[in-house]
């Protein structure tokens, strides 16, 4: 899927958020969603996304709502960081398939990183447990400022 196009409301992360299907949350308010990925690059791979926009990626999104989901981010990032300990992490966010964007929803990454694990392909991390899911998000929502 290129840059360019039409938001599709059946998009995975829509669908989440319409609670279609299931997800680890970690915390929400009427404006974002934070919730652990299902095939994290590494141990508390959350993502952040706008509950009000149907921006697909960096270009389309409102000024605004960029800014609520950056703050989220942050906000989230340090919650991470204090609940888990990492030596450090990486904000990721991927635009259009050719830039490595696999579902069509703004959004970011936040992924936790040490030195001695390697990163985890994008797209490629297998399936984590729900359990370890939603023992890690419990554990970064108590870190919650
Ligand atoms: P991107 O490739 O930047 O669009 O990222 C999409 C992310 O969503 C990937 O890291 C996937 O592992 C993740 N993902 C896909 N399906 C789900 C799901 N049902 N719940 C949580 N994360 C998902």
């Amino acid at each position: 899927m290129s840059l360019t196009g039409a938001y599709d409301p059946a998009n995975i992360f829509a669908r989440i958020l319409k609670g279609e299907i299931p997800a680890v949350k970690v915390w929400e308010d009427d404006d974002v969603l934070a919730f652990m990925d299902v095939f994290p690059q590494s141990e508390g791979h959350v993502l952040v996304i706008s509950k009000t926009s149907r921006a697909r990626n960096l270009l389309e999104v409102e000024p605004e709502v960029l800014a609520t989901l950056a703050a989220a981010t942050q906000r989230t990032a340090r919650a991470v960081a204090k609940a888990l300990s990492p030596e450090g992490f990486s904000i990721m966010q991927f635009n259009g398939e050719a830039g490595g964007q696999t579902v069509f929803h703004l959004h970011f990454h936040i992924i936790p990183r040490w030195a001695d694990r390697p990163l985890k392909g994008h797209g490629h991390a297998p399936m984590a447990d729900a359990d370890v899911l939603r023992s890690l998000a419990e554990r970064i929502a108590a870190a919650l400022d």
